[in-house]
C-alpha cells in the first residue's frame, strides 16, 4: 500500500535528572514525531531525537520535511524506500531530513501491513534479548546513582554501564564500588569513558580497576573514535577485558575498525537498515554487537533478530511516557512487542501534553 499522508510533531521532554558523560550533560529530550500513513489507513511511527537544545519549530520542521523528504515518501511503496540501497556520491551524502524517524515509520508501516512484530520480519525468531541498565551519571551525585542503580536492581537487571573518565581516577573507584555494593560482586560490570582517555591513560585505568578487585565486561569508547592503531593497540593488550567502540562512527569507520582489528564489541544503533549492514560486516570478522540506546527503545526488535548481539542498552529514560505500552524488561531480558511493526503506539494524551509546535 502507498503512503498518502504524514503527520508530524515536535515534543519537548523535560528530564527528571540530567543525563550524560564525562563529556556532555543534558536536562531536556526534544523529538520529532513523524506518522507515516498508507492508503489502507495504517500508520507507521518514527522518531528523530534533539538532545539538549531545541529543534526548530514545527513549522519550520514541517517545511524541510515537505522539500527534502515528503516528494521521495508520497505515494512511494514503504517496502522499496526502506529497503533501497542508495549510491552515498556528492551532495546526496547527509542531506535527508529526519531520515531515521522515516526509517522507522516504514518499518513500522512494513510491520503492519504484514502483520507480523518487526523482529520477526527482520528474520528473529525469539521476541527477547539481553539488556543492561544504563546509568548516564556523570552529572549525578554518590545517591543518585545510588538510587539508579537500585532502579535496575529492582527491574531485574545484572548487567550495568556506568561512566568514567573522571580527571581523578579515585572518582571513578569510587563510582565502582557503589555498584558492588548496591548489586554485588557478580554481575556483568561496563564502563564507558566517552573518548575521555589516551591510550596510556586507557591501560593505567584498566589495570587498576583490575588490580582493585573490578572486573569490567567491555570499556566503551575509552580513546578519540578514529584512532584505530591506538584501539587495536588496546584489544591487544588487554586480555582481562573487551573494547566497545564504533558508536560515534558511521558505516566507513566501523569497516575500519573491523579490518585494524580494533573492536572486540562493535557499537550499533540508530537506523535498522545501516545497523544490520554493520551487524552483517562484523560478523565476517567475527566480532559480535552491542546495540547502543534506540529512541523508546525500538532496537529491541534488531538487537532481537541479530545473531550476536550480545546485550542491548536501556537507559530507562523519560521518553517512554510517549508510549502507550513501552518496550518491557524482565530478568536482564528486553522483550520485543508482540504487536504487529514496531509495536509502540503513540499516547495521545501524552502527545498533546508534551506537544511544543513553538
Ligand atoms: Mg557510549
Amino acid at each position: 500500500m502507498n503512503i498518502v499522508d504524514y503527520a508530524l510533531h515536535r515534543v519537548h521532554l523535560k528530564l527528571p535528572l540530567p543525563i550524560g558523560d564525562s563529556q556532555v550533560r543534558f536536562e531536556d529530550h526534544w523529538l520529532a514525531v513523524l506518522e507515516l500513513t498508507d492508503a489502507a489507513g495504517r500508520t507507521g511511527v518514527g522518531f528523530e531525537l534533539q538532545q539538549g537544545s531545541p529543534t526548530p519549530a514545527l513549522a519550520q520542521l514541517r517545511a524541510q520535511f515537505e522539500h527534502q523528504a515528503w516528494p521521495a515518501l508520497k505515494g512511494a511503496q514503504p517496502f522499496g524506500e526502506a529497503l533501497r540501497i542508495t549510491r552515498p556520491r556528492g551532495g546526496n551524502v547527509g542531506a535527508a531530513a529526519m531520515p531515521l524517524a522515516c526509517e522507522t515509520a516504514m518499518w513500522d508501516l512494513m510491520g503492519k501491513t504484514l502483520e507480523l512484530p518487526l523482529y520477526r520480519l527482520l528474520g528473529g525468531a525469539i521476541g527477547k534479548t539481553r539488556a543492561y541498565g544504563s546509568t548516564l551519571d556523570f552529572h549525578l551525585d554518590d545517591d543518585q546513582f545510588r538510587a539508579r542503580l537500585n532502579d535496575f536492581k529492582q527491574q531485574g537487571f545484572r548487567a550495568v554501564k556506568v561512566k568514567v573518565g573522571h580527571p581523578d581516577i579515585e572518582w571513578d573507584l569510587q563510582r565502582l564500588r557503589i555498584v558492588h555494593d548496591v548489586l554485588g560482586p557478580d554481575l556483568d560490570l561496563m564502563v564507558d569513558a566517552n573518548e575521555a582517555w589516551s591510550v596510556k591513560e586507557t591501560m593505567l585505568r584498566a589495570h587498576r580497576y583490575h588490580d582493585e578487585g573490578f572486573p569490567i565486561f567491555w570499556i566503551e569508547d575509552p580513546i578519540t573514535r578514529q584512532d584505530y592503531a591506538g584501539y587495536a593497540q588496546l584489544c591487544n593488550e588487554l586480555p582481562f577485558t573487551r573494547i566497545n567502540t564504533g558508536e560515534y562512527l558511521g558505516f566507513q569507520g566501523k569497516r575500519r575498525l573491523l579490518e585494524e582489528g580494533g573492536v572486540d564489541v562493535l557499537n550499533v544503533h540508530g537506523a535498522i537498515g545501516m545497523s544490520r549492514a554493520a551487524a552483517h560486516l562484523a560478523g565476517d570478522f567475527g566480532v559480535p554487537v552491542g546495540l547502543g540506546n534506540t529512541i523508546m527503545e525500538i532496537g529491541v526488535h534488531l538487537a532481537a533478530s541479530l545473531p550476536e548481539c550480545v546485550y542491548m542498552e536501556f537507559s530507562d529514560l523519560v521518553w517512554n511516557r510517549l508510549a502507550q505500552e513501552p518496550v518491557r524488561f524482565e530478568n536482564g531480558f528486553a522483550l520485543a512487542p508482540e504487536r504487529p511493526g514496531h509495536g509502540i503506539e503513540l499516547n495521545r494524551e501524552a502527545l498533546q501534553e508534551f506537544s511544543r509546535p513553538e
